[in-house]
């Protein structure tokens, strides 16, 4: 075993203190989400020199995105290719991304970190995305949402104009899940899915991630409201989606008529 093997394994071993440090150090007054990460962070910050894969070194090179965390190298290619999709379809997508954290296993399963780390995925509004699971949909929501971050104002105001007052109703959280009121999931009145419903921010990123999944736009649930159109029109209008895509798509839910 390497120096640095046995310095990297020495750290594994520790992360669960650090942990718990972190929970007591920053643990009361801060919001949730501000804690699972304060201390992972420094872990992949002290260890992330050592472990440069080469796939690690394509995202930073290719994407112009620092990575950080899981050193595990297939975990790295899964989420390379997804960066590749994204970028192929609509680079813009990626260009208010300046680092992605994928958690490691190491850190997700802690005793200490687990019950923080609820979240599949989150953004940072200067730039970082975490994942702990980094399926496609979930990187492209997330992206999402780093490009609404830096959109006009009246990008909002104008999807004020087809969901204001929306947000909020006939939602419910059941456990870990959004549902609608009658405990249903999918595509209704102009949202892509429950959670899509509780916010602007989240109405967005959900219509995003479907954009990358051709088989939502056959549902038939999508021709009930002129709001599916109407949305994706103004997403590709500021570059949330490419007009391709948006022309894909408005095929896909017209011809079902
Ligand atoms: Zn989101």
């Amino acid at each position: 075993m390497s120096a640095l093997k046995k310095i990297k394994k020495k750290l594994k071993k520790n992360v669960d203190q650090i942990a718990a440090i972190s929970a007591l150090v920053g643990g009361a007054g801060f919001v949730h989400y501000i804690i699972p990460t304060t201390f992972p962070h420094l872990y992949y910050t002290v260890t992330d020199p050592f472990i440069t894969t080469a796939t690690e070194q394509r995202i930073e090179e290719q994407f112009g995105i620092d990575y950080e965390g899981d050193s595990t190298e297939e975990k790295q290619k899964v989420l390379e290719e997804h960066l590749q999709e994204i970028y192929k379809t609509n680079p813009a997508l990626l260009s208010h991304c300046g680092k992605i954290v994928l958690h490691s296993e190491t850190v997700t399963n802690s005793s200490f970190v687990k019950p923080f780390l609820s979240f599949v995925g989150l953004t940072r509004p200067w730039g970082t995305t975490e994942l702990i699971h980094s399926g496609l949909s979930i990187v492209a929501h997330e992206l999402a949402h780093l490009v609404h971050h830096n959109a006009p104002k009246k990008f909002d105001d104008e999807l004020d104009l087809i969901f204001g007052g929306l947000y909020g109703k006939g939602v419910k959280k059941v456990e870990n899940e959004y549902r609608w009121e009658d405990g249903s999931w999918g595509p209704r009145n102009g949202f892509v899915e429950p959670y899509g419903a509780t916010k602007a921010s989240e109405n967005v990123a959900t219509y995003v991630a479907a954009a990358y999944n051709p088989y939502f736009w056959k549902n038939e649930r999508l021709q009930q409201s002129d709001k599916y159109l109407k949305t994706l029109s103004l997403l590709e209008k500021y570059g949330f989606i490419t007009l391709k895509q948006f022309e894909e798509i408005r095929v896909k839910i017209e011809n079902k008529k």
